[in-house]
């Protein structure tokens, strides 16, 4: 009784915090690799970073995010606080699911999970996509889902293909129709009918991502990557269609690169991820601030997922950060960063046709803090 009233209003609150804002931050700290870390005190929604200073008196630095994930969270744990947002996809939301953090920090852990992933490591991506066939599944007598995924890459400000067959990469277009809205009408859209068909192309997307590693070492961390679900139901009884997408994205490495000590393709490359990466940052804090112009057109990425970020689309970002005391200039500016696109505060005023219904969930949670109050 006691355990289901307190998951009960934990579902509930992540009910109300679902909508509330449609723009929320995760922040996650991955295990240190030695003992100095520059990680204190870690807890539901704020975390704080030690700052050294020369007297001895450590300075403290606390930043607050919708949730915080700790080194010793689970990928489990952490997928439950994106559920939500996986179900909205099926009754025809946008979503997009963005990894940020400088190389290293744990992005493509909580995208992918680790090479050879188990049943307990495997990332968002795939607990995203098995939850769509679940729930399409349980939905089967009411509403027929066709399912297709896309994967691509944007490296240097051009897209590319990552589930061409042929080899080929060739650089795509990025196409804004009245019937389908931002697509890539060159590039694979495979229908999927089950887990099993989502291993394999990841796969083959991994293949190919390898496959242009070898030119330019390490290309992963330079370049974005982007898993996308796309999502269409028809309802078998009134025939109406739902039209729902979801955008799993691993960012390029967030570091910033000290430009007097690169030159050449090195410099060309941290140049468009800078420029991408600001302009990401821009297109969320100005749709955070209610903005009449967004700027969409600044890169290639905000192109990509300008149907998904803004108006009735939601949007995730999860901020890593490497709790080792040497990243903690990186981690200071990718926690500012993430700031700077939360709507923590902004997300309560947010006024639109959910706002009886978190009237009502809020009662219903005032009701059952009543009830376990009584239990004590
Ligand atoms: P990024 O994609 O940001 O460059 P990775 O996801 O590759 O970083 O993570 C770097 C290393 O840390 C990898 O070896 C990864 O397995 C490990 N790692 C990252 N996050 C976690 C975590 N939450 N728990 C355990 N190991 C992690
Ligand atoms: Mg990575």
């Amino acid at each position: 009784g006691y355990q289901r009233i307190l998951e009960e209003n934990r579902k509930l609150y992540n009910q109300v915090q679902d909508l509330k804002g449609n723009i929320r931050v995760y922040c996650r700290v991955r295990p240190c690799h030695h003992n100095q870390t520059s990680v204190g005190n870690i807890d539901e929604g704020s975390i704080s970073l030690i700052i050294p200073s020369k007297n001895g008196k450590d300075g403290k630095k606390t930043f607050t995010f919708n949730r915080c994930f700790g080194p010793n969270v689970t990928q489990a744990e952490v997928f439950a606080d994106t559920q939500p947002l996986i179900r909205s996809v099926l009754d025809g939301y946008n979503v997009c699911i963005f990894a940020y953090g400088q190389t290293g920090s744990g992005k493509t852990h909580t995208m992918s999970g680790p090479n050879n992933p188990t049943e307990e490591t495997v990332g968002v991506n795939y607990r995203a996509l098995r939850d769509l066939f679940l729930i399409s599944e349980q939905r089967k007598d009411t509403i027929h889902y066709d399912i297709r995924v896309q994967m691509l890459e944007i490296y240097n400000e051009t897209v590319r293909d990552l589930l061409s067959t042929d080899g080929v990469q060739k650089r795509l277009e990025i196409r804004n129709s009245s019937l389908n809205g931002i697509n890539v009408p060159d590039a694979n859209l495979v229908p999927v009918q089950s887990t099993a068909d989502v291993l394999s192309l990841m796969d083959l997307g991994f293949k190919n991502r390898a496959v242009s590693a070898t030119a330019m070492n390490d290309r992963s961390s330079r370049s974005h990557s982007c898993l996308t679900v796309h999502v269409h139901g028809k309802d078998l009884t009134s025939g109406k269609t739902i039209r729902g997408s979801i955008h799993l994205v691993d960012l390029a490495g967030s570091e910033r690169v000290d430009k007097s000590e690169v030159t050449g393709d090195r410099l060309k490359e941290a140049q468009h991820i800078n420029k991408s990466l600001a302009a990401l940052g821009d297109v969320i804090s100005s749709l955070a601030q209610k903005q009449q112009h967004i700027p969409y057109r600044n890169s290639k990425l905000t192109q990509l997922l300008q149907d998904s970020l803004g108006g009735q689309a939601k949007t995730l970002m999860f901020v890593h950060i490497a709790p080792e005391q040497d990243a903690l200039v990186e981690s200071i500016s990718t926690l500012k960063f993430a700031e700077r696109v939360s709507t923590i505060e902004l997300g309560a005023a947010k006024v639109n046709k959910d706002s009886a219904d978190v009237k009502e969930l809020k009662e219903q949670i005032a009701n059952l803090k009543a009830a376990l109050a009584q239990k004590d």
